[in-house]
This record gives C-alpha cells, sequence and structure tokens, in this order.
C-alpha cells in the first residue's frame, strides 16, 4: 500500500516551518511522497501582499529541491475559480489507485479552524487528517500542544470520535481517523516573514536560501 501525504497552503512564502514539519510527518508516518498544493486564490486570505501563483510555486519548487519523496503540485492553481481542499482532495483521491492510502496534513492553527472550510464535514468522510502541532507566537509549547482538540472534534465534527493513545489519534466508526503528530516547534509564519521584509529586516535562516535569494531579487513582499 503506497502511502501519500497532501499538505495544502498559501505558501506565500514557503519557509523552513513548512518544510521541516512535513518532512518530519513523512518520517514519522512513512509516506512516501509529500505532495505541496499551493491554492490560487486563498478562500481566507485577502489577496493582499500576495505573491503571485507563479513567484509561489517557483519558491516551492525552489524550495525542495533535492529531497526525495517531495513534489510541488498544480493541482489547485491550474483550476479555475477559489480553491477547495474539498475539491482537491476528491480531484487526488480518483487519481490515487485503489492501494493508495492519502492523508491531509495541516497544522493545528489550521485544523481549529476546519469549520470554515467548505463542506467540512465531507472532509473527515474522504480523507485521513495528520494534524501536526504549531507553536503560537509568544506561546509555551510541549506536551499540552493538543489541548482541546478532541472537544474542537466532538463538537465540530462528531461526538463519534474517541482517542487512542497508542495511535495518538482519534477515531471513528464511520468516518476517518485524524491523527496527531508532534513536529520540532518552530515558530516561524509566513506573515512574519512578509512583515520584516516589509520592515528592511532579514529574512535569512527562516526560508532556504533559494527563497532568500528569489524573493530579495524579485523584491517580493517589499
Ligand atoms: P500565514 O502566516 O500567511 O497565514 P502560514 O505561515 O500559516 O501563513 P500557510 O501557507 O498558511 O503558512 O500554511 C500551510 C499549512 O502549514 C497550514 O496547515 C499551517 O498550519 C501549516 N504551518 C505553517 N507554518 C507552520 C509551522 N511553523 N509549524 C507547523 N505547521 C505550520
Amino acid at each position: 500500500m503506497k502511502r501519500e501525504g497532501l499538505f495544502g497552503g498559501t505558501f506565500n512564502p514557503v519557509h523552513l516551518g513548512h518544510l521541516r514539519t512535513a518532512l518530519e510527518v513523512m518520517e514519522g508516518f512513512g509516506l512516501d511522497h509529500v505532495h505541496f498544493i499551493p491554492a490560487a486564490t486563498p478562500p481566507h486570505k485577502e489577496k493582499e501582499a500576495l505573491a503571485s501563483d507563479t513567484d509561489r510555486s517557483a519558491m516551492l519548487t525552489l524550495a525542495i529541491e533535492g529531497t526525495a519523496g517531495f513534489s510541488v503540485s498544480d493541482a489547485e492553481m491550474k483550476r479555475s475559480g477559489r480553491s477547495y481542499t474539498i475539491d482537491t482532495v476528491r480531484q487526488m483521491n480518483q487519481k490515487a489507485s485503489a492501494s493508495t492510502q492519502c492523508f491531509l496534513i495541516v497544522g493545528l492553527d489550521a485544523f481549529l479552524e476546519i469549520d470554515t472550510w467548505k463542506d467540512y464535514a465531507a472532509l473527515f468522510e474522504a480523507i485521513s487528517f495528520i494534524v501536526m502541532s504549531r507553536p503560537g507566537e509568544g506561546e509555551p509549547f510541549g506536551d499540552t500542544a493538543f489541548t482541546g482538540i478532541g472537544e474542537h472534534i466532538k463538537q465540530t465534527v462528531s461526538s463519534g470520535y474517541a482517542f487512542n493513545k497508542e495511535e495518538n489519534g482519534f477515531f471513528h466508526e464511520t468516518l476517518q481517523p485524524v491523527y496527531l503528530f508532534s513536529t520540532t516547534p518552530l515558530g516561524i509564519s509566513a506573515t512574519a516573514i512578509r512583515r520584516l521584509v516589509k520592515q528592511g529586516r532579514s529574512i535569512r535562516y527562516l526560508v532556504p536560501e533559494s527563497v532568500f535569494a528569489y524573493i530579495s531579487d524579485k523584491r517580493l513582499y517589499a
């Protein structure tokens, strides 16, 4: 059975927080691939300060170069209109063979807003989740990273989800599992990176060197 991870986001720009955590998930879950799927027009973000599709995709391609198993998917950028995860998951599920299991990789912050996503209930029928820990700015971080997630799942998705300690995930009789995964805490966000550029400060070591050079050359986010 092949195992594939789908990792969607704005990637405006991609940073080491995305890359390191995705690598840890790939190793931790024995995934064969992680597909980075940049959103075309993100439903949740204002378009201001959004680099073009071409630039965001080019930065992703530079960022993953040389990492076996990582690839960039144009599934959302190729579709017309806004990008919705449910459409991407259905499309990927259709393309994947019967012997492939797909996982949707999301950060905890994104997962806690999942009830604002289009047809979010259908997502839990369609695909297993891997929720990665993510430190909030200035917040303490540790064993309590996932506190409250169980209540959230039960209230917004289904009260039938139950936690399984051995598998470190929530399981349901008919819906797909939601696995929790603690990654190295990297308090890096694209918002902070854009802010630093705007202030004329360096973003070196927050993004891969190739992405740093791309942003400098093209004067993105300035
Ligand atoms: P922005 O600051 O513009 O909102 P972002 O840094 O959150 O951007 P996105 O492209 O929106 O980046 O994130 C894509 C996915 O990656 C989301 O599921 C998000 O939770 C996850 N993610 C982003 N940064 C990290 C991080 N440092 N650690 C763990 N997960 C992360």
